[in-house]
């Protein structure tokens, strides 16, 4: 039986879309990972110190048959392969991937955390997930478009823009 899994891409460095591009592309073409669907790109500015480039963020939906661990492998696999090409020259990583949800299963070890424990703190994961999957729920029964909606009041926040 396959897992449902959500991943949460993020990149700024330069040409942002083709880094996410091409992780997708890595996820369509990987072994026991059917890629099931893939929200827009959005826009996002980057939190942090220093002057950064903004982010392009988006939110894949897959199918597995990899236990948890070994999809956070096959993710920092993807991450190492294109951080690495690129940082003598950038100086920074090029693409975060982040596992969102695998299935409803919670988890809290050291390595990797379920549901990741971010989500509903930013608007460039929630957005994008709320795109593909507005009713997945959360342990507490809420649902992605109800903590999206929350998160926007609560912040004060505008929707992101997506890249055209
Ligand atoms: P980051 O540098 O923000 O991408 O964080 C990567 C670290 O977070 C790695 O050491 C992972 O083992 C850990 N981690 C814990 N939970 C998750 C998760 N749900 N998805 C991705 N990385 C995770």
């Amino acid at each position: 039986m396959a897992a449902r899994c959500y991943i949460g891409l993020g990149s700024n460095l330069a040409q942002p879309g083709a880094q996410l591009d091409r992780a997708v592309a890595t996820l369509r073409s990987a072994d026991q990972i059917e890629l099931v669907a893939l929200s827009s790109y959005y826009c996002s500015a980057a939190i942090g110190p220093g002057e950064q480039p903004d982010y392009q963020n988006a939110v894949a939906a897959i199918a597995t048959t990899l236990a948890p661990l070994q999809l956070l492998d096959a993710l920092q696999a993807i991450e190492n392969r294109q951080g690495r090409e690129r940082s003598v020259r950038w100086g920074a990583r090029t693409l975060d991937l982040d596992l969102l949800f695998y299935d409803q299963l919670q988890l809290r070890s050291e390595r990797l955390q379920l549901p990741h424990p971010r989500i509903c703190e930013r608007l460039f994961v929630l957005q994008p997930l709320a795109e593909i999957a507005p009713q997945l729920r959360f342990a507490d029964g809420s649902s992605v478009a109800e903590q999206l909606a929350k998160l926007l009041q609560q912040g004060n926040l505008k929707l992101l823009s997506t890249v055209s």
